[in-house]
This record gives C-alpha cells, sequence and structure tokens, in this order.
C-alpha cells in the first residue's frame, strides 16, 4: 500500500474503516508527520497503534516499531495484512531465510510498518540494515519498560538512544498506557526524547468497575465472582507465585470453568499454546503471575482478578488495563488482606538492593495500600496517583456501596497494648489469631498454656468481632502504625507511630465493610445490557455473523477479533446493511476488508434466521 498521498483523516477511513479521529490521535499524528517527536500517554484502548501507523502509511518509507512483545507480533503483523497493509516483524521466532526476506522488502521499500524486538535491533547487523532502507519513524511502544523502578523494565530498552543519533531527522514515538510524572520524565530522558511533545491523555477507564473486596477464603470467592457475574466470559486472573497460578487454575477448571495457567515456569510451548487458546478461544480464563498480559490486545477481556495484592498502583492500574478495551463493561476485582500486607512488608525487608531501592518498593506498596483501604471512590484514588483529579464516579464498589468510616482510635489503642504487653515474651511466635484471641476473650490451649488470661488486655475487645479485629490490625499494618518483626519470628511489633496512638496523639478512621448483599450484581447487568439491546431478530443475525467470523478466522489462523470487533459484528446486525456501500458506512469496516469480507458478509446477514 502506498498511501503518502493521502490526509491522515483519508487513511483513517479507507484503511481503518472509522468515522473519525478519538482524543489526541489527530494532533499526535499530525505533528508527526510534520517531523516532531512525541511521548504519548494514554490509557489501555486508547487507541495508541493509529497514533504511529498513520504517520508512517503518510510518510515517505518504513515505520519502524520496537515492541518487548515478540509472542504478539504474529498478531499484530496479522491484523494489519488483514486492513491491507504492508507489515512485518523481526525477532528471534524466525528462522534466518524468513529474517532474511524482511530485511530485503525493507530495503527496497516494499514495507510500511516493520516491527522489531529491542535486542534486535540493537545488533549492528540489523542497525545497518535500516540505515540501508528509508525510515519513515520509529515508534517505541512499551516505553516504560525503560524505567528501571517500574514493574516492566527491560534492560535491552536503555539502549534505544542510539535511535536519536544515527537518525536525528527521523520523527520518534514513545508510547505507554502508564507513567507517573517521575517515570514519564525518566522515558524522555533516557531515551533521548528531550524536545519532544507530551501528549497526556485522561487515564480514566470510565467502563471499568473497580472493586476490592475483603479476603477470606479467596479461591471460593473468585469462583463466585466468576459464576455470578462473569460466567462465559474471558478473563485473567493474576496472582503472585507460579505454585498459586496452578493450583488455582486447577480449582477454577474443576468447577466447570475454563481456566489455564500462565507463568515463567512453564515451558515456552506451554505458555505459547495457553496465550493462544486464550486469544482464539471464547470465554477462557488465564490464571496467570505478572508475566502475562503486556500487549495483550484482546478486545474482550470482560473481566481482570487479583488474588494477591499488586506491588504499586502502577502495576495495578496496568493489570486492571487489560480488561474491557473494547470500552463495554468490565470489572476490575481484588481480594485483599491481612497476610497480603505481612507478606509484602516481608519481602521488601528482604529484598535485594540499598536502602533507597527499599524505600521506593515501600512507597510504592503505601501507594497501593492506600487505594485499598480508601472510603473515597476507587477511581478518584486511583487517577490521583496519576496526578489527574475526576468527580467521585458511580461505578466503583465505594461509589456503589459507601462503606463507613469509623472512629478506630481506641480499637488500635487496645490492639496496640496487647502488642506491647507480648512483645516482652518476644521468642515466641504469637500471630494475629492468637493477639485476637486475647483482646476477645477466648480461652484456648494456647492461652491457657501461657497464662494470657491474666494478662491487663485479657477480654477488652470482646465488643468487636474477630473479622473487626483482623480489618483493625489490617490496617494498622497499612499505615505502618503496627509491623512485623521478622527476626523474632514474625511477631507483631510497635513502630514510632504507634506510640503516638497509644499516647492518644492521633484519631484513626478506619473503613467499615459494607454488610455483604447477595445483589445482582450491577456490573453484570450493564454487561449483558449490550447483548439485551438487540431485538431478537438481530440477535439471530450476530450469532451468526459470529459464527461466520469464527469460520473465517481459523481458516486464516488468526484470533476473531482481528477479523471484525464484536462492536463491528453487532452494528452489522443492527442495521442489517442491503449492500456494500451500506456496509462500508460501518465502523471497522475499511476498504480492504470490505473487498475481502462484504459479500459474505451480506450473504449471512440475508441468509440468518431464513
Ligand atoms: P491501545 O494500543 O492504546 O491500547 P489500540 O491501538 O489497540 O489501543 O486501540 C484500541 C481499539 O480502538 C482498537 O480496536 C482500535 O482499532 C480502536 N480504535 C482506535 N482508534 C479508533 C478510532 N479513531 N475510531 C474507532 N476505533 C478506534
Ligand atoms: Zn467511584
Amino acid at each position: 500500500m502506498s498511501s503518502s498521498n493521502n490526509s491522515p483523516l483519508d487513511i483513517l477511513r479507507q484503511v481503518f474503516g472509522y468515522d473519525s479521529f478519538r482524543g489526541d490521535q489527530q494532533a499526535i499524528i499530525e505533528h508527526l508527520v510534520q517531523g516532531g517527536d512525541a511521548l504519548v500517554l494514554m490509557p489501555t484502548g486508547g487507541g495508541k497503534s493509529l497514533c504511529y501507523q498513520i504517520p508512517a502509511l503518510a510518510r515517505k518509507g518504513c515505520g519502524v516499531v520496537v515492541s518487548p512483545l515478540i509472542a504478539l507480533m504474529q498478531d499484530q503483523v496479522d491484523t494489519l495484512l488483514e486492513l491491507g497493509v504492508r507489515a512485518a516483524f523481526l525477532n528471534s521466532t524466525q528462522d534466518w531465510r524468513t529474517s532474511r526476506e524482511v530485511e530485503q522488502a525493507f530495503m527496497s521499500g516494499q514495507l510500511d510498518l516493520l516491527y522489531v524486538a529491542p535486542e534486535r535491533l540493537l545488533t549492528e547487523h540489523c542497525l545497518d540494515m535500516l540505515l540501508r532502507g528509508d525510515v519513515a519513524l520509529f515508534a517505541i511502544d512499551e516505553a516504560h519498560c525503560v524505567s528501571q523502578w517500574g514493574h516492566d523494565f527491560r534492560p535491552e530498552y536503555l539502549g534505544l538512544s542510539i535511535l536519536s543519533e544515527r537518525w536525528p531527522h527521523v520523527p520518534r514515538i514513545a508510547l505507554t498506557a502508564t507513567a507517573t510524572t517521575v517515570t514519564r520524565r525518566e522515558i524522555a530522558q533516557r531515551l533521548g526524547l528531550t524536545n519532544a511533545r507530551h501528549f497526556v491523555a485522561s487515564f480514566d477507564r470510565p467502563n471499568i468497575c473497580y472493586r476490592i473486596v475483603e479476603k477470606s477464603d479467596v479461591k471460593r470467592q473468585l469462583l463466585q465472582f466468576i459464576q455470578a457475574e462473569h460466567a462465559n466470559d474471558c478473563g485473567i486472573v493474576y496472582c503472585l507465585s507460579r505454585a498459586r497460578a496452578e493450583e488455582t487454575a486447577e480449582f477454577l477448571c474443576g468447577h466447570g470453568i475454563e481456566a489455564l495457567p500462565y507463568h515463567a515456569g512453564l515451558s515456552a510451548a506451554t505458555r505459547a499454546s495457553n496465550q493462544s487458546r486464550f486469544l482464539r478461544e471464547d470465554g477462557v480464563v488465564m490464571v496467570a503471575t505478572i508475566a502475562f498480559g503486556m500487549g495483550i490486545d484482546k478486545p474482550d477481556v470482560r473481566f481482570v482478578a487479583h488474588i494477591d495484592l499488586p506491588k504499586s498502583v502502577e502495576g495495578y492500574y496496568q493489570e486492571t488495563g487489560r480488561a474491557g478495551r473494547d470500552g463495554e463493561p468490565a470489572t476490575a476485582w481484588l481480594a485483599y488482606g491481612l497476610q497480603d500486607v505481612v507478606q509484602q512488608r516481608r519481602m521488601i525487608d528482604e529484598s535485594p538492593g540499598d536502602d533507597i531501592f527499599r524505600r521506593r518498593l515501600g512507597a510504592q506498596l503505601d501507594a497501593m495500600l492506600g487505594l485499598c483501604e480508601t472510603v473515597g471512590c476507587r477511581r478518584q484514588r486511583l487517577l490521583a496517583y496519576f496526578e489527574q483529579s475526576i468527580e467521585p464516579c458511580g461505578n466503583c464498589d465505594t461509589c456503589l456501596d459507601p462503606p463507613e468510616a469509623w472512629d478506630g482510635t481506641v480499637a488500635a489503642q487496645k490492639i496496640l497494648s496487647a502488642v506491647y504487653r507480648l512483645w516482652r515474651e518476644r521468642g515466641q511466635r504469637f500471630g494475629a489469631g492468637h493477639l485476637i484471641d486475647i483482646l476477645r476473650g477466648k480461652i484456648t490451649e494456647r492461652i491457657k498454656q501461657y497464662n494470657h488470661e491474666s494478662l491487663t488486655v485479657f477480654g477488652i475487645g470482646a465488643d468487636l468481632s474477630e473479622q473487626a479485629w483482623r480489618g483493625v490490625l489490617r490496617q494498622l499494618l497499612a499505615q505502618s502504625l503496627l509491623a512485623v518483626d521478622h527476626e523474632g519470628y514474625g511477631t507483631l511489633a510497635l513502630t514510632e507511630g504507634s506510640r503516638a496512638v497509644l499516647r492518644g496523639e492521633t484519631t484513626l478512621m478506619f473503613r467499615r465493610e459494607p454488610e455483604k448483599k447477595t445483589r445482582a450484581s450491577r456490573s453484570t447487568a450493564r454487561s449483558k445490557a449490550a447483548d439485551v439491546a438487540l431485538s431478537p431478530d438481530a440477535r439471530q443475525r450476530f450469532e451468526a455473523l459470529r459464527a461466520w467470523r469464527a469460520s473465517v478466522a481459523k481458516g486464516h489462523g488468526v484470533p476473531a477479533y482481528v477479523i471484525f470487533h464484536d462492536s463491528t459484528l453487532r452494528d452489522v446486525a443492527q442495521r442489517c446493511p442491503q449492500s456494500l456501500a451500506e456496509l462500508g458506512q460501518i465502523s471497522g469496516v475499511g476498504v480492504r476488508k470490505l473487498d475481502a469480507y462484504g459479500e459474505g458478509l451480506l450473504l449471512c446477514v440475508q441468509t440468518a434466521g431464513v
């Protein structure tokens, strides 16, 4: 395809089949077409790809896209080929003959877009080859990978500043879906993008409903959540360890949910096969460590569940952002409890690295805990982390079911005095359960053994339930008003801050969980809304179109959404186009797809229900 005479809007309409640009897309594209550098921060699903794909088509030469996502390059290239864009990739999964062909195609000006893995790009061979062809622009995708403090650091990214040295006149665009101001500065500096214009979109993902629940029996809670609200939906479950990913996947499978594990301990072949099933089949749940998901652009992931606490708000935002890229309702669900706080504080204490590093990890965890414990709107808190402000959203748990705040100062004093008393017996392993038994005045074997019923604090907390005490303990740990002393067998210990509480110098407001209701979840009601909106006839056409799409996708060996998105099929089913011209008006149907699939689609619409 050679579109260099066309305007960006023509390309958008003809190649991609969309009517108009979204958000900053047009400004970014024009800036690049004119040769400027750009740093683009846009949430997942915001439409970052077009920001470099269209300038690559509009400018002379081939756009070179640097991406760490080797496993996804094939799908990205397939998507472009379906649109009639001449795209290819270079990475270690290819044999040398194929690489050779791609290189030849690039050098002879036969390519519009070339995806390259960073380690490949940085080889002298590859840099040399690029110098022999015509580069329209460099796009650096997942640019936050250059941040050493981030959760996705890739050392190869540090070498990419070479691009500005060797190609000072070729425009460069760095893109990411997550970045605090600090990370943004780091990206600009490390990639040599000091003169780049910054385009910062709102990070809000209004279609995602954020929910954070108190953890009790997490596997059961997860199962109930999926069964009640997302039966047969595609989703991702995140956990911290390989073992947990395995056992959770097995547990879900045992309850009739199509779940697959994904973690670094699986062979490359198993990982690839599980990922491919997740992308291609309907309703697969991936149970994964954070090794999974970056760049996964499956549009219809309906939920992301965390069964362990993420280490930072950035990580949480990035992971939950993989839900609902198609803009339809989706849920971000997190279960979190006392043990998470204890475990993560310990991991930080034991992590290698200097004090500054540990302090940074500590600050990241504190921000995450703040999000979990807030009595305010989750979305407001989340966006505040990225220095963006919004009104309370009406689509998160605290907006939908506001928790109460209660004055927990006295309760905190009780628990801290009990900790103080036990601390004198350190060397014994007294965990949270024992502490709560003391407060609630419960006579157990252990209480008798250590004669703890004689403590002055014994029974002074009978007014609160065990669960409430766990909540108090968790919130004290979250706020560092209590610490876990790892040398002393994991005993709880006072901190500087706890003394101020004991002296009555601080007032503490805690979150009281709303009563558990068996509610027909609002998000379920909403996620089915789009389907219900179709008339019975249209619904039948929609199903027929999906079946048609499945067989086409299978024939081409690509995921279904590469052919058409659900939203496009839904439009077709609803509007029932009678001619190719009418079909071409529908969003997502570009010239090439109209050509390739137009007749098939029309036939499918006409025969459905006959
Ligand atoms: P990101 O990379 O920012 O996560 P994508 O580039 O994958 O997002 O875009 C998300 C979805 O939105 C894709 O399906 C894309 O085709 C669609 N999209 C992007 N820009 C537009 C637009 N201007 N009009 C309609 N759909 C768009
Ligand atoms: Zn809210």
